[in-house]
C-alpha cells in the first residue's frame, strides 16, 4: 500500500527545506570559523583548489597525471589533518566545517539504496497523522497500550460473560477488521455509554492502518456538520480548501465518525451526511461510527429508511463495562 501522492509530494517538499536548511547553518557555521580563525578560510580554499585539480586532471590530463593526483590528494589529506587541529585548538568541533545531517544515513535525500530511506517513511508516518486529525496524545496509543485489567473479570450477569472476555472478544474484531482491511466490507459502529473505549479503540485501528500506508480522516460529526453546513451557505474565507476537506471524507481509505448524535442536525445535514455515508459504501471504503446511541435510538434520530440501510453493512459492538477514564484517572 503506498501513499497518495499528495502526502508523498508534502514531504518531498519539506526535504527540499530540511538540505537547505543543512546548507545554510554549514554557511552560518564557515562564516564564524572563518571570522576567528581566519587561516581556515585559507585551508578550506586550498582543499577545494586541489579537489578541482584533481578533477580536471581526470578529465584531461596526460602523461604524468597520476603522479600528479596522489600529489595532490596527499596535499589534501595533510590540509584536513591540519584543518581538524586548528579547528580544536579554537573550541570547535571537528566536523564545525562540514555538512550535518538529520539523517546520515540518505544524507537529508530521503533516498538510500534507491529506495525511500526511514526516515523518510516516518516523516510519511506524521504527515498521515497530522491529515488524520488525530490528536497527539491519542496518536501515542495503539493495540499494544490497551490496559485489559481495567475491565473486570468477574462474570457480568447481563452479558454472561466477563467485561474482560467481552472486551477481549471486541479488541480481537478490530485487530480483525485491520487485518482484513483490504479485503473484506464490514463497516463498524461501535455504541455505548461515553468513557468506555470508543475512541481509543478506532485511534488504534487508525494508528495501524496509517502506518500501512492507508489515509484516515478522524473527525466528531459535529465538525463534519459544521462543515457540511459551511459549505452550502459559504460561510468560510477559503471555500476551496473546505471542498477538499469535503471531499476527503467521501475519499479516505477509512473514515471515523466520533460522536454521531450529539449534534445538532438539520434535514440538510442529515441529507449530506448520508450521502457520505452511502457513497463510502458505494465505493467499498471503510467506516467506524463512534456513538453513546444505541442503533435503535440512532434509527429514531435520524430517518429510519435511510439508517436502516447504512447500518446493514456495519457491524454493531456495545461497548460495556466502566467508565475506562475514571479509572485510569483513580489508579493514577
Ligand atoms: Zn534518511
Amino acid at each position: 500500500m503506498a501513499y497518495d501522492k499528495e502526502l508523498y509530494q508534502q514531504v518531498a517538499i519539506e526535504y527540499e527545506e530540511i538540505r537547505r536548511h543543512d546548507r545554510q547553518d554549514l554557511e552560518e557555521r564557515r562564516q564564524k570559523v572563518f571570522a576567528n580563525v581566519p587561516e581556515l578560510e585559507e585551508i578550506e580554499n586550498e582543499i577545494r583548489g586541489a579537489g578541482l585539480k584533481i578533477i580536471k586532471l581526470a578529465a584531461t590530463g596526460t602523461g604524468d597525471r597520476t603522479e600528479r593526483v596522489y600529489a595532490l590528494r596527499d596535499r589534501q589529506k595533510a590540509l584536513l589533518v591540519r584543518r581538524k587541529a586548528l579547528l580544536l585548538e579554537n573550541g570547535f568541533a571537528e566536523d564545525e566545517l562540514s555538512m550535518r545531517y538529520l539523517c546520515d544515513k540518505c544524507q537529508d535525500t530521503g533516498v538510500y539504496n534507491d529506495r525511500d530511506c526511514d526516515c523518510f517513511k516516518r516523516r510519511l508516518i506524521i504527515k498521515a497523522f497530522e491529515k488524520s486529525n488525530l490528536s497527539l496524545q491519542l496518536r501515542d496509543q495503539s493495540f499494544k497500550t490497551i490496559d485489559m485489567e481495567l475491565y473486570s473479570k468477574d462474570v457480568d450477569e447481563n452479558i454472561g460473560i466477563s467485561p474482560y472476555d467481552y472486551m477481549s472478544n471486541i479488541v480481537g474484531i478490530c485487530r480483525k477488521f485491520v487485518y482484513d482491511f483490504d479485503t473484506d466490507n464490514t463497516n463498524l459502529l461501535f455504541w455505548g455509554a461515553p468513557g468506555l473505549g470508543k475512541t481509543f479503540l478506532s485511534t488504534c485501528i487508525a494508528k495501524e492502518l496509517i502506518k500501512e500506508g492507508h489515509s484516515v480522516i478522524y473527525e466528531t460529526a459535529y465538525k463534519i456538520f459544521s462543515m457540511l453546513e459551511d459549505f452550502k451557505f459559504k460561510r468560510t474565507e477559503d471555500l476551496e480548501k473546505l471542498r477538499g476537506q469535503t471531499q476527503k471524507l467521501y475519499e479516505c481509505d477509512l473514515l471515523i465518525l466520533d460522536d454521531l448524535g450529539t449534534e445538532f442536525s438539520t434535514n440538510y445535514t442529515n441529507a449530506a451526511l448520508f450521502d457520505i455515508l452511502n457513497s463510502r459504501l458505494i465505493a467499498n471504503k471503510k467506516t467506524i461510527i463512534n456513538t453513546n446511541l444505541s442503533p435503535e435510538e440512532l434509527a429514531k434520530k435520524y430517518s429510519e429508511r435511510v439508517f436502516s440501510r447504512i447500518i446493514g453493512s456495519y457491524r454493531a459492538l456495545k461497548f460495556i463495562g466502566n467508565d475506562i477514564r475514571l479509572l485510569k484517572s483513580v489508579n493514577k
